[in-house]
């Protein structure tokens, strides 16, 4: 149970009134949680079934608005519901709210209850349903990074989102003097997440002022997409209660490093580490090659989700530990792709391109749709890279513009077998709309530039 609640647990707690509330969510295509606050006695006597939503939830962008030309949903049909189907698994306490427990939900459709294809979890579960028909799963780990700032998020957005200043006034990678200063935020963070059922490894200092990371043992790869949503949700909510703010904004200043959102990947079959051969070179088995191969070949098809707006792509520069390559190498932080614990049962690929804005879902559906792809047609890797691979010219480039990655996205044949052509159209449709939406706005940037000068 990937929770740490039963139903009948659930409805213990509601009867001796230690529980009086049950967030029902579901994950959008923002990667955010959406959903309701039930009373605690209407979802133990007839919501846990099921509630429902507007459906056009899963076609908003980040401020709600409602993009014309999807194919799901639109003005006119009318913007009908969906069903939000409780997966009574995932249901767990909320240690930093009082008397509260949570649900996620799947999204289903209001009159087949048939999934609906675009829902980040129902695509997420396609992947690793191929995948158990190969006769694996995927075991992943997704880090988090982010900023914490000195001031709440009400206080910089009612200041214009200009007065940022990061809760450290120095890079603080592996520091622990000044992670001491920062424990008012980040204690609760790991506490409370562990307390929620989250297998929390650490939190440390990041590589800029503010910057943290925090780290959850790896998982089934839906339990991790669903540990990271939960824990980014709770790293904003537990900031906003200590009067600071977290952004996991890839990059809020030109100057500083940006976040990144790391992804372990290792296949299993039950409790051997299909990655693992003892025998081979590094350790890495033959089933590990293909699926790297496939990683790798596919990368500038799934770009855009790992990195899905326009400030995504700013954190591409060089000598900034982003890498922007698609190459492996052991254990070099400049690739794309690193290969960790060479040698060893832990053996395993870590994808270094996506942002610390990545919806988890989407991100590892699409890489084990790749690694998948490898595995079929039986790709072969290329020899690991060395050295400075942002000086290595040879190396093919990850799309560097959203405007590039919608394109790759768009023409992707194995993304389209892989998740469907609604499902890349629709996608294809939210890229294009980020795009559409920072072309037609006037930047600071341009006004400072060209006002007078011009
Ligand atoms: P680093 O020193 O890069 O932080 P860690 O050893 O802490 O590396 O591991 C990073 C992440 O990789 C952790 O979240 C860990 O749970 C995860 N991880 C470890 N082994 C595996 C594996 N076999 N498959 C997937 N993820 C793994």
């Amino acid at each position: 149970m990937p929770g740490n609640l039963s139903f009948d647990d659930l409805k213990s707690r509601v009867t001796d009134g230690s529980i009086d509330t049950v967030l029902a969510c579901f994950v959008d295509m923002q990667g955010r949680l959406m959903g309701k606050r039930f009373h605690a006695v209407n979802f133990v006597e007839t919501s846990f079934k099921e509630t429902h939503c507007c459906n056009y939830l899963l076609a908003t962008d980040l401020e709600m608005a409602t993009p014309d030309g999807y194919a799901s949903t639109s003005w006119q049909t009318g913007y009908g519901d969906y069903v939000m189907a409780p997966d009574l698994t995932t249901l767990r306490t909320v240690p930093w709210l009082e008397g509260t427990a949570l649900v996620l939900c799947d999204v289903l459709d209001h009159h087949t209850h048939a999934p609906v294809p675009h829902d980040p979890r129902a695509i997420l579960k396609k992947q690793v349903a191929r995948l158990r028909d190969l006769g694996f799963d995927a075991m992943m780990a997704t880090e988090l990074e982010f900023f914490l700032f000195e001031k709440s998020l009400d206080e910089i957005r009612a200041g214009g989102f200009r007065d940022l200043t990061p809760i450290s006034g120095y890079n603080e990678d592996y520091n622990i003097f000044q992670t001491t200063k920062e424990e008012g935020v980040m204690r609760p963070i790991r506490n409370h997440l562990y307390a929620a059922g989250l297998p929390i490894e650490n939190s440390k200092g990041e590589a800029e002022a503010g910057q943290e990371e925090l780290n959850i043992r790896y998982a089934p790869a839906l339990d991790c997409a669903d540990h990271h949503s939960i824990a980014k949700h709770a790293i904003k909510e537990i900031a906003w209660q200590n009067g600071r703010a977290a952004s996991f904004l890839p990059k809020w200043h030109h100057d500083r490093v940006g976040s990144s959102s790391h992804v372990h990947q290792s296949l299993w079959q039950g409790e051997t580490p299909a990655f693992f051969d003892k025998d081979a070179d590094l350790g890495m088995s033959e089933l590990m090659k293909n699926y790297m191969a496939g990683l790798i070949a596919y990368a500038p098809d799934y770009t855009f989700f790992l990195a899905p707006y326009v400030n995504s792509y700013k954190r591409f520069a060089k000598g900034t530990f982003a890498p922007t390559k698609t190459v492996w190498s052991v254990d070099n932080r400049t690739a794309g792709f690193r290969l960790c614990g060479a040698d060893t049962k832990g053996v395993r690929v870590e994808c270094r391109i996506g942002g610390s804005d990545l919806n988890p879902y989407l991100a590892q559906a699409a890489m084990l749709a790749a690694g998948i792809k490898g595995i079929e047609d039986k790709m072969e890797l290329s020899p690991p890279t060395r050295g400075d691979v942002y000086e290595d010219a040879k190396a093919a480039d990850i799309p560097q513009t959203l405007r590039a990655a919608t394109e790759t996205l768009r023409k992707s044949a194995f993304l389209r077998e892989a998740f469907g052509d609604d499902v890349i159209d629709h996608y294809t449709r939210c890229a294009e709309w980020e795009q559409e939406e920072f072309d037609r706005v006037v930047t600071d940037w341009e006004i400072a530039r060209g006002f007078e000068r011009a």
